[in-house]
């Protein structure tokens, strides 16, 4: 399974506005429209960040290197890129008059954070230092983006580490909460191994423990001993008759 995470960063919308407390910006009053400004991505299996920006490569080698990285991609892993990264980018092929890239599998770590669990703060940056697996890089703030729209060099070299940084600790918390994710992409079916492996991470260290019982149906339970998920098999071990309450 070909892995990619994603990460992207779009410039703010400019406009002209008549105050600053609850405004209601007509489209009238738009100078220029928010859009993608960098992406950094990375394939689980290598070590090497990809970056590209409208700055450095230009708007259309980069919007075209986003598509061909998802072309390849079976699954993508973001935070809040199901509706973020993922829309925006999407935006962006529409544009550039390109097709839908091959659809691909996505794994949203912000739902999965909070379907999971209680933390006070959702952020990306509160959730991994308070796992203690990393933590984004700090900025200047809005600065950096003004900064970076005025071709400010060295900006820009914050934004790359910035960006890079980010889908680093994506991949870290995608990593650490590999058992937790309820729906991943099964793979099984896209390594396609004759063994039996893990629905999650792949790994064939399964342990038969216990059975996984529905209203009609007994299964073989398995624990992953390499990142602790629970799967069960999809072949009943009792198939007699049961009579079930309609
Ligand atoms: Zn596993």
């Amino acid at each position: 399974m070909k892995i990619l995470t994603l990460d992207l960063e779009t410039s703010p919308n400019l406009a002209h506005v008549w105050g600053l407390w609850n405004q209601n910006v007509g489209i009238n009053q738009l100078l220029e429209s928010g859009e993608v400004i960098c992406f950094a991505a990375k394939w689980y299996d290598s070590k090497d960040v990809k970056f590209f920006s409208s700055h450095e490569h230009g708007k259309a080698a980069m919007v075209n290197a986003a598509h061909e990285l998802l072309e390849q991609a079976d699954t993508v892993v973001h935070f809040n890129g199901q509706r973020f990264d993922i829309p925006h980018l999407n935006r962006e092929f529409l544009e550039a008059g390109l097709a839908p890239p091959a659809p691909f599998a996505q794994v949203d770590l912000l739902k999965v954070v909070k379907k999971q669990f209680r933390f006070p703060s959702n952020k990306l940056d509160y959730v991994v230092q308070k796992l203690g697996i990393g933590k984004k890089t700090a900025h200047t703030g809005h600065q950096l983006w003004v900064d970076c729209l005025s071709g400010d060099e060295k900006a820009w070299r914050l934004m790359q580490k910035y960006n890079c940084q980010d889908v680093k600790v994506t991949e870290s918390l995608y990593d650490y909460l590999l058992p937790w994710i309820p729906t991943h992409p099964n793979h099984k079916l896209y390594d396609g191994p004759d063994e039996q492996v893990c629905p999650n991470c792949g790994s064939e260290a399964l342990k038969k423990e216990g059975r996984a019982y529905t209203s009609v149906s007994v299964f073989q339970r398995y624990r992953c001993e390499g990142c602790g998920k629970w799967s069960r098999g999809n072949k009943r071990i009792d198939s007699s008759e049961i009579i079930t309450v309609k």
